[in-house]
């Protein structure tokens, strides 16, 4: 009897065990350990994201997941890169972890001016198409204008970063960045024809130039962070098209 006993202690024991690792919490994800780059098929309807992938990510992913503008759809973005402008190429939808991906995404490539010159954007942002057709638009209406003179010319429009599956100022325990979604690109500098360079960063600029490049910017995005910001952005310009209540707008760009 005694023995019997034992044995059914042993074993209530190790089932004790088994429960505790069953039930341990799983570590969330590291941003830089998701796949941001896995391609989902065209043909298949994409899975809703899986509570359980979401809340181990971020608590606020399943609310952020819901609000994806509509402007995703294909259509929406045919009529916006109808623009003869925008040079873009479109790829593969984005489905990543934790509220990450981009159902329509395109990469910008270059931006034709008014006078049928091509400046490249480089290395070729991915996001939003939204996002592209406002981006092309800056540089064609603003930055080029704003920049060219004395016979300067715009080459390439260089960006820090654009579509990237990660928390805010890859903290990890920001909030979803809307760098996840697409929806913001960084930009660091303006390369000329004549090999001089435009660091937009750089608080010895024209003060003219760089204002008129900072007050474009926050009319045309909805948050735009820079220098003086919050000490993430000392070497480029974040650019998003966040959707906050009442069209509440951020504009945090310090020029000198
Ligand atoms: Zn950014």
């Amino acid at each position: 009897m005694i023995r019997a006993m034992a044995i059914f202690a042993a074993a209530a024991f190790q089932g004790g065990a088994a429960l505790a690792e069953t039930t341990a919490p799983t570590p969330p994800p590291r941003p830089g350990a998701l796949s941001p780059f896995s391609h989902v098929d065209r043909k298949a309807p994409e899975p809703p994201p899986r509570p359980d992938d979401l809340l181990s990510y971020a608590p606020e992913a399943p609310s952020r997941e819901q609000t994806l503008p509509k402007i995703e759809a294909d259509a929406s973005c045919r009529a916006l890169l109808a623009d003869a402008s925008l040079v873009t190429e479109t790829r593969e939808p984005i489905s990543g972890a934790g509220g990450c991906g981009i159902a329509a995404p395109v990469s910008l490539v270059a931006v034709v001016l008014k006078d049928k010159r091509r400046v490249e954007v480089a290395p070729a942002p991915v996001m939003r198409c939204d996002l592209a057709a406002r981006l092309g638009a800056y540089i064609r209406e603003t930055v080029a204008p704003a920049t060219e003179f004395y016979g300067r010319q715009i080459k390439r429009v260089v960006t820090a970063d654009a579509y990237d599956c990660r928390n805010r100022n890859r903290q990890a325990e920001a909030k979803l960045s809307e760098h996840a979604t697409g929806g913001a690109v960084d930009l660091s500098a303006i390369e000329f024809v004549d090999g001089k360079v435009l660091r937009l960063a750089d608080k010895t600029n024209d003060p003219a130039i760089a204002n008129s490049l900072k007050q474009s910017a926050c009319a045309r995005f909805s948050t735009v962070l820079g220098p003086g910001s919050d000490g993430y952005h000392e070497d480029h310009i974040h650019l998003d098209l966040a959707q906050r209540r009442n069209g509440y707008k951020i504009c945090q760009w310090v020029l000198r």
